[in-house]
């Protein structure tokens, strides 16, 4: 029997990213008690990574953007599986999201007339990310954090979620341990809300940090709740290759925003090779007419480099697999070319990228201002996770919430950069209001005791196997899997591989042992990660295999092309009764006449 130290809040919300805090900040607003719970130390959730901006069409760059236009480009990028009113709700309400950012305390950088600036980014038709250099997730978790302190929400650092229990047919608490002590902590709530980003480290080759094993998608699941889209992972076109020790790590799609241009090892600029029937209309005929566009001239359209990210990687893949790739498997980044195009061209590359300057000085000895980048496609962002109704946020199981990379349903296929931003404080502080809401409409329930003490048993069996295998060994040899046989190009026989390989890895985990006690081991943190990471590959593997044509994130080399019939249906995948997972089609949720008008007019 455990010992627990028990807590009671109205809302918990576990996981502290830029959706996390932005839900915190709205439920603890409606009145209720909040607990805000987070694996790593407040700040460091991966929102604080991202670089490049924060989509929303505030129109300050180029007047002829707004909503109407954003929300087409949104369902386009997604090849329109998206939830269509989640896309609508997005576009709408990105703009007061990021100026309330700005009252918060936000310093975007500035046009010359002192709005907020905006720049280019693929898919998206106007400049329209609002943004801080390069380091936009910094400021945007900073303002937040800045902002939530002073809300009186109870934070829970470096404290991991194992389960959540449901009574009556909702949810009303969760168990966790600390990671430093490693003590268990049960949190009794009214409502919860999953922040918990995504599931990089399914892969080998990712640009996400540690903490990404698909925590919260997998404790959706089982509680019951549907996942949806996990089919849609998104390969971003640009990671570091070179060296070894940095590969996956992002460079921003923000450099070919200030443009840079993708060469091969021919140096031809091969974008323009394969341009999509699709964005033909929106891409500019020439690299000329490209600059233009970059140069903000409002007759000119998109460079090819600012097709979008499942294009532009599969493009890369193409080039490296044809024999025209760099010395060390990618190809070619140029952001240093446009000294021939402009002056102080050094000082406007260090001010606009500050932080790609330093990452490829200091890791791989290169200075952008002078040579090209090598770089490759990176596990960087999963469309899928769980299955909310748009406007509450609200998953399949009353009181579970989920807002941000955990949640499904605004992007659909792809991902548009920028969007993500703006969907974690969009949806995020929709999910504050709906679970203080119902927290509000509902009683506190007592966890199971005997279920309690089951997760808090299963989650010490590793230490009664000091002898088993290292849980390292079985999360490295997921990754590669993962990376080799449910990666950026698809086929069913290897797929299927892929599914019976992940029951040899199930029961290799099982086995899975550590040493020492419980006082901060990484070992141990391993082990428990396992299983999420084992649920959350195994919902991919089987939605890929579902889904036989190409679309978005998903390429399958034995279905290569986009088949109408799949463009209705969303896949979801759901707990059987006998614990099996299921895979299952939905009709595409959200389409509205006034929705299908806008798409024709901007088509
Ligand atoms: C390098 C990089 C650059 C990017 N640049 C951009 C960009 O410019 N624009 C853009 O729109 N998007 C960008 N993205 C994507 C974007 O940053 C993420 O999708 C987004 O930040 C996710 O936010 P989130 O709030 O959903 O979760 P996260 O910020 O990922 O936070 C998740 C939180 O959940 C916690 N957590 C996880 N599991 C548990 C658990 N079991 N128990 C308790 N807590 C848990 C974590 O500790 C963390 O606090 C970028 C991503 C990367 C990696």
């Amino acid at each position: 029997m455990q010992e627990f130290q028990t807590l009671d809040h109205d809302v918990i919300v576990i996981g502290a990213g830029g959706a996390g805090l932005r839900a915190a900040i709205e439920a603890a607003a409606h009145g209720v008690s909040v607990g805000l719970v987070c694996k790593s130390l407040l700040g460091k959730a991966h929102t604080v990574m991202a670089e490049g901006g924060i989509a929303a069409a505030l129109a300050n760059v180029d007047e002829r953007d707004g909503w109407e236009v954003h929300v087409t480009d949104t369902l386009r990028g997604g090849q329109y599986v998206n939830n269509w009113r989640m896309a609508e709700l997005h576009a709408k309400e990105a703009p007061a999201r990021v100026r309330e950012l700005e009252a918060w305390g936000a310093v975007f950088d500035r046009t010359p007339d002192g709005r907020i600036l905006q720049r280019n980014f693929g898919g998206h038709r106007y400049p329209r990310l609002a943004h801080v250099g390069d380091r936009t997730g910094l400021e945007m978790i900073r303002t937040l954090q800045d902002h939530g302190v002073h809300q009186g929400i109870d934070v829970h650092m470096e404290v991991t979620v194992l389960a959540l229990y449901q009574r009556e047919g909702r949810v009303c608490g969760a168990l966790a341990y600390d990671r430093e002590r490693g003590r268990f902590r049960l949190f009794r709530a009214k409502a919860i809300v999953l922040a918990t980003g995504g599931i990089g480290r399914a892969y080998t080759i990712t640009s996400n940090s540690w903490e990404y094993t698909g925590d919260g998608h997998a404790l959706a699941y089982h509680a019951g709740a549907a996942l949806q889209d996990m089919e849609f992972v998104q390969f971003h076109p640009t990671g570091m290759v070179w060296p070894p020790s940095v590969r996956g790590i992002l460079v921003t799609e923000g450099v070919r925003g200030e443009g840079g241009i993708l060469v091969n090892s021919q140096g031809r600029r091969f974008m323009f090779d394969d341009i999509p029937e699709n964005y033909r209309a929106q891409t500019a005929d020439t690299p000329e007419e490209g600059w233009r566009y970059v140069l903000g001239d409002k007759e000119a359209r998109r460079p090819a480099e600012l097709l979008t990210r499942d294009h532009v990687a599969r493009c890369i893949v193409r080039e490296v697999r044809e024999g025209r790739g760099s010395p060390h498997g990618g190809v070619f980044l140029d952001i240093a070319w446009i000294k021939e195009r402009i002056p102080n061209a050094a000082d406007h590359i260090k001010k606009k990228l500050p932080s790609m300057y330093h990452q490829f000085k200091q890791l791989a000895d290169i200075d952008i201002t002078k040579e090209p980048m090598e770089v490759g496609p990176t596990t960087h962002y999963v469309m899928g996770g769980v299955r909310v109704d748009g406007d509450t946020q609200m998953s399949t199981v009353p009181g579970l919430f989920a807002a941000g990379e955990v949640a499904a349903g605004l992007h659909g296929a792809n991902r548009l950069g920028g969007n993500s931003l703006s969907d974690l404080v969009v949806f995020g502080k929709r999910a504050g209001e709906f679970a203080a809401r119902f927290a509000k409409e509902h009683t506190a329930l007592e966890p199971d005791q005997g279920e309690v003490n089951q997760t808090a048993r299963e989650a010490l069996a590793p230490f009664d196997r000091p002898a088993g295998e290292n849980p390292y060994q079985v999360q490295h040899a997921l990754q590669v899997m993962m990376q080799d046989l449910v990666g950026i190009v698809r086929r069913e026989e290897e797929m299927a591989r892929a599914v019976d390989g992940l029951e040899t890895l199930r029961q290799r985990a099982n086995r899975a042992g550590v040493t020492g006690n419980r006082e901060y081991n990484p070992g141990w943190h391993t082990a428990l990660d396992l299983p999420n990471l084992l649920t959350v590959s195994e919902a991919v593997a089987r939605s890929a295999i579902e889904r036989k044509e190409s679309r978005g994130g998903h390429f399958r080399d034995d279905y290569p092309e986009k088949d109408a019939a799949w463009g209705s249906f969303n896949l979801l995948v759901q707990r059987r009764p006998d614990g099996g997972m299921a895979v299952r089609r939905e009709p595409v949720v959200g389409v509205t006449d006034e929705l299908t008008r806008l798409v024709e007019k901007y088509k």
